[in-house]
């Protein structure tokens, strides 16, 4: 962990990273210009002409760009006689973020975790040239949050791939932002399947509540839902190269008053022991 208000070290101006932090290509110019004067900053008016000459066109928000770039980096103003020179000394450990949500330095983080490449697909821009966004793992208008851990990297193709399977479940926005916003991955799952009871429930939607991607196994969690009485009955059908599983809800039991987990341990536990015994 760094310290907050230490100095971080600052992205190359042409770099993926930079690109992640600073979506907008007018911010990224006024970096590069404070980025390139380091040795010898700039007066406002001088980095206004560095920017006019680099883009070619009249940009009078000049200043606004320099302030908004304050919220990711520290920049430091440094008086000689009537002037001020600005300084890009690092960026901000804990970024100022005026909107509320995933901060810069978020925005940063997932894409060092990701190294810069789609979930999906693995491509990244450098080796296949793709354009690579920060895509909320459940989406905003599902109830997704605006947090580091809701997001991942995706390439463009893949956004809106993703984008297109998952606006067919948009009527369903309230039945799975409630169902997302259990603790507890089995209540995701079942209260999903619950409030959707006699639909057929795509893996992408019952992947998407699991908010295991990566690292869970949401088909395991339905086995577990079956040790806790639960009757789901499953279809298989061939999408292209795709197998997409679809669940059914036919009978739902009541939750355990400690909860799912320790039951379906206790369960397991049981099994494994008697699978011993069989096997003694
Ligand atoms: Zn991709």
């Amino acid at each position: 962990m760094t310290p907050a208000g230490s100095v971080q070290d600052l992205p190359a101006p042409d770099s993926d990273e930079l690109s992640a932090l600073l979506r907008r290509n007018d911010l990224r110019v006024v970096y590069r210009v404070l980025y390139e004067s380091r040795g010898e900053p700039l007066t406002m008016n001088q980095i206004r002409q560095r920017v006019i000459a680099l883009t070619g066109t009249n940009n009078s928000q000049t200043d606004r760009r320099v302030r908004d770039l304050r919220d990711v980096f520290d920049i430091r103003t440094d008086q000689r006689g009537r002037d001020h020179f600005y300084l890009l000394k690092g960026r901000r450990a804990e970024p100022r973020d005026r909107r509320g949500g995933l901060s810069a330095a978020g925005r940063a983080r997932v894409f060092q975790d990701y190294g810069g490449r789609c979930a999906w697909c693995g491509r990244t821009p450098k080796e296949d040239g793709v354009k690579i966004v920060v895509d909320h793992i459940v989406p905003l208008d599902l109830g997704g949050p605006d947090r580091e851990e809701n997001c991942q990297l995706l390439c463009e193709e893949d956004n809106h791939a993703k984008q297109a399977r998952f606006a067919e479940h948009k009527d369903r926005a309230e039945a799975i932002s409630k169902a997302i916003n259990h603790e507890d991955v089995h209540l995701r799952i079942g209260e999903l399947l619950k409030a959707l009871k006699g639909t057929e429930v795509p893996i992408d939607l019952i992947n998407l509540v699991a908010r295991e991607e990566n690292r869970g196994d949401p088909t395991r969690r339905l086995r577990e839902l079956r040790i806790l009485g639960w009757t789901v009955k499953v279809r298989k059908e061939r999408e292209g190269k795709r197998t997409l599983s679809y669940y059914t809800l036919e009978h739902a039991e009541p939750w355990p008053d400690e909860g799912p987990g320790p039951v379906i341990r206790r369960a397991e536990n049981e099994r494994r022991r008697s699978r011993k015994r069989r096997a003694g």
